[in-house]
């Protein structure tokens, strides 16, 4: 009798350690996916144009996926987002570079002992030259709202070796000494060719290496940009200033309100501000200079205008390069107060989302909107996951956001 009696014992015993094993591992397993952000630093990098030899400013952030697997530690190229300064070629000026990941074509490997990180990838390349010389990919006719401006871009192949000064200690948040980084690409597939190369050593400013209940936030810089005018007529006419940007701060807490949706943060900078009384009621044909009056290099400019001329040119607004680090934004003060989530629209473009079926989903935030039509309010995961943008950084936080998609 007592020896049943131990052995049930034994037995519940055992099923609650197997229990406990198994719901740890579970909660181990989650603090063991990682990721490691290495900010390199400004620096000038060799570049091979098509004209000969030169350098460029190079700039960005490479983010590698850690896990700890069966087989041992595996890092994967998860984000490469760099931008480059103008060079001089043939034509003129190239204007800044964008070099950003193509999404799944990274190959890893990481050799333990030596602490390398190898990978291979595809990257997507991208200078104003390409826009001022072929101009942009057209929209789809018969769309409702044209207002969107598609570069024409390059394919670049590259290869990234990284050096760790030290192994991290998976499932510890904190800070590696440094890194030595090579990095490579080359174009592939040209539509101009100005750029044959990028190459060299890379400096880093900083290794952070990030596990719950530690987290990360992907931000983007946003730069509002207001015409001053002095208005012809009414009480004050042909005296007092006025500045356009009436819609700004509902756009913008809209804006920010659907792409927190996708855990990402838009960092909306003081606005800047140009003096001419022309660019207030804007024309298709002003469109290129009012956006050539102002750039920040690291932001996503986003002109505030009070409408198109004709009304309802481009329904509330357009993007001009969108997925780039040089894409720029006009919207509509008039689309208030019918279409309150153009500029959160229009900013999917500037992340690299098209109109539905593209790579967006129908029925949401993308599709496009008619004059005094609103953008649908509703997000997806589709949308979220496809968002990028050479300019977005990531920054440490404690906060653990999940999606919160109000669509399939
Ligand atoms: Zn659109």
């Amino acid at each position: 009798m007592i020896k049943k009696r131990f052995k049930i014992t034994t037995l519940i015993l055992l099923v609650l350690l197997c229990l406990f094993c198994f719901v740890s591992a579970c909660t181990a397993q989650e603090n063991r996916e990682g990721i490691m952000v290495i900010k390199v630093k400004q620096q000038k990098m060799a570049l091979t144009a098509k004209s000969g030899g030169t350098d460029t400013i190079l700039n960005g952030e490479i983010v590698y996926k850690i896990s700890e697997t069966k087989r041992g530690i595996v890092y994967e190229l998860n984000s490469l987002n760099m931008t480059g300064t103008s060079i001089n070629v043939k034509d003129g000026a190239s204007g800044p570079i964008s070099i950003i990941l193509k999404p799944k074509t990274a190959r890893s490997t990481y050799d333990l002992k030596k602490r390398v990180i190898q990978s291979e990838f595809i990257a997507t390349v991208h200078y104003p030259l390409i826009d001022q010389l072929k101009g942009y990919i057209k929209p789809k006719e018969g769309e409702r709202e044209i207002d969107e401006f598609r570069s024409y871009t390059e394919t670049f192949s590259g290869s990234l070796i990284c050096a760790l000064s030290e192994s991290p200690r998976i499932g510890t948040t904190g800070k590696i000494k440094t890194a030595a980084i090579v990095f490579k690409t080359e174009v592939k597939e040209a539509v101009l060719g100005e750029i044959v190369n990028v190459s060299g050593k890379m400096t880093v400013l900083d290794v952070q290496v990030i596990f719950p209940p530690f987290y990360f936030k992907k931000v983007i810089n946003i730069q509002p940009v207001f015409v001053r005018y002095t208005p012809e007529t009414g009480c004050f006419g042909g005296t007092t200033k006025a500045t356009t940007g009436g819609s700004y701060n509902t756009l913008k807490e809209n804006a920010m309100k659907m792409w927190n949706r996708c855990c990402l943060g838009l960092n909306f900078l003081p606005p800047a501000y140009i003096d001419n009384n022309d660019y207030r009621i804007l024309s298709s044909t002003e469109e290129a200079n009012l956006m050539a009056t102002y750039n920040n290099a690291n932001a996503v400019e986003v002109f505030f205008v009070e409408v198109g001329d004709p009304v309802g040119l481009h329904g509330g607004g357009v993007c001009y390069s969108g997925g780039t680090a040089n894409t720029k934004i006009i919207t509509y003060d008039t689309n208030l107060p019918i279409n309150l989530y153009n500029l959160a629209h229009e900013l999917g473009h500037a992340l690299n989302l098209s109109h539905p079926p593209g790579n967006s989903t129908p029925g949401s935030l993308m599709e496009p909107s008619g004059f005094c039509a609103d953008n649908p309010a509703l997000m997806s995961n589709q949308n979220c996951d496809n968002a990028s943008n050479p300019l977005f950084y990531y920054v440490l936080t404690t906060k653990k956001c999940t999606r919160n998609i109000n669509m399939p």
